[in-house]
């Protein structure tokens, strides 16, 4: 936002509104508030709705454009694929893949998104997931477990399972995403999972809803194969009660925040490289591969011990295939330098992928 938000920018849309009335001043609020973050490049807006994307243009595409590899909204249309056949080497080496993980997100249309949402909303959001859900069958079934109607420890529990944040980032804050107007937990939940814990959905987070599929080890493929499933099953689940998911083919699936439009999707793995990721050409490898590094902790966390949260840094512009691939190719390719590191050999670093040409 800071890139890209010139004086003239700020003029044109400074008095406009959505119909909603979510403003200019309330999408950059949070960058304004937090300039930078301690390890990933943040983008410093949000939409407050699916409005936002349309009435404040003239500063959402130049933010999105940076921020997706250079794909430009206004000319280029944006696919969707869940086929999961296609994948092709999606087992990963366990010695150095711990787990691995596959979210989205999904907002559903005509209700505000969470930093716009008002308390009515954020109910409507969590009745139509939790009915929806209630649809799923066999290995997806499973229960909701809402967050005000736990005591704290079994609050503390769900977060342990569920992986989820329990502290709110100043960034979520200054959105208004979260702990805004002192109804949290109100219709918030840690999540809802299957039986297994192996699919997960956030309602009333960052997103209206957060699609999560995961498990222990290095099978991304089934990993996948499962989130597929699922998505497909929510979507029509949601629908067949007369709801729809925000989507357009300029910007694919509309999320709350630019740098998850398009898919919305997040693959990525816990994985070990002590050796690599002590290397100085290590921040070149992932950056030419499209990869981005988090702490396993979450995006707000530093790494420890040499363990990464590797996934694909784009979202947009690029099937949900696309990215999957990707990523199961650079993850290998980050395993092969761990490998040559380990026997006293060179690496090297590979070429950079192809922007998009606008
Ligand atoms: P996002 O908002 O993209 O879902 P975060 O970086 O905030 O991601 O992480 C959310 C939670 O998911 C964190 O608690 C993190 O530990 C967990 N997580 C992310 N990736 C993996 C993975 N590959 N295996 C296990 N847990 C993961
Ligand atoms: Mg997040």
């Amino acid at each position: 936002m800071a890139s890209n938000l010139t004086p003239a920018i700020y003029a044109r849309l400074c008095d406009k509104a959505t119909p909603n009335g979510w403003t200019l001043d309330q999408c950059i609020q949070t960058g304004v508030d937090n300039p930078g973050h301690p390890f990933i490049k943040t983008v410093g807006i949000v939409a407050g709705d699916e409005e936002t994307y349309e009435v404040f243009a003239d500063l959402f595409d130049p933010v999105i454009q940076e921020r997706h590899n250079g794909y430009n909204p206004r000319t280029m249309k944006h696919v969707t694929d869940l086929d999961c056949t296609k994948i092709k080497f999606g087992q990963f080496d366990e010695r150095y893949v711990l787990s691995s993980r596959v979210r989205t997100g999904r907002s559903i249309r005509g209700l505000s998104l969470p930093p716009a949402c008002t308390r009515a909303e954020r109910r409507e959001v969590e009745k139509v997931a939790v009915d929806a859900l209630s649809g799923l069958t066999g290995d997806l079934a499973g229960r909701y477990y809402r967050l005000s109607e736990m005591t704290e420890s079994e609050q503390q529990q769900l977060i342990d399972v569920s992986q989820r944040s329990s502290r709110a980032a100043p960034r979520l804050l200054s959105a208004a995403v979260i702990h805004v107007d002192g109804h949290w937990p109100i219709s918030r939940s840690i999540s809802w999972h299957n039986h297994q814990k192996t699919f997960l959905i956030w309602i009333n987070e960052e997103d209206h809803t957060r699609v999560i599929s995961m498990e222990k080890g290095g099978n991304m493929k089934r990993v996948f194969e499962r989130f597929c499933r699922g998505l497909k099953e929510v979507e029509r689940l949601i629908q067949e009660r007369g709801w729809e998911f925000m989507w357009n083919e300029r910007l694919g699936y509309i999320l709350t925040c630019p740098s998850n439009l398009g898919t919305g999707l997040r693959a990525g793995v816990h994985i070990k490289l002590p050796l690599l990721s002590k290397d100085s050409r290590f921040p070149k490898i992932l950056e030419n591969l499209r990869l981005q590094k988090r702490g396993t902790g979450g995006v707000d966390t530093a790494a420890k011990g040499g363990v990464f949260d590797i996934s694909n840094l784009d979202r947009l512009g690029k099937s949900e295939v696309e990215l999957v691939q990707l990523v199961i190719d650079g993850v290998n390719y980050l395993i092969d330098c761990e490998r040559r590191l380990e026997k006293g050999q060179d690496i090297r670093i590979p070429s950079p992928l192809p922007q998009f040409r606008h």
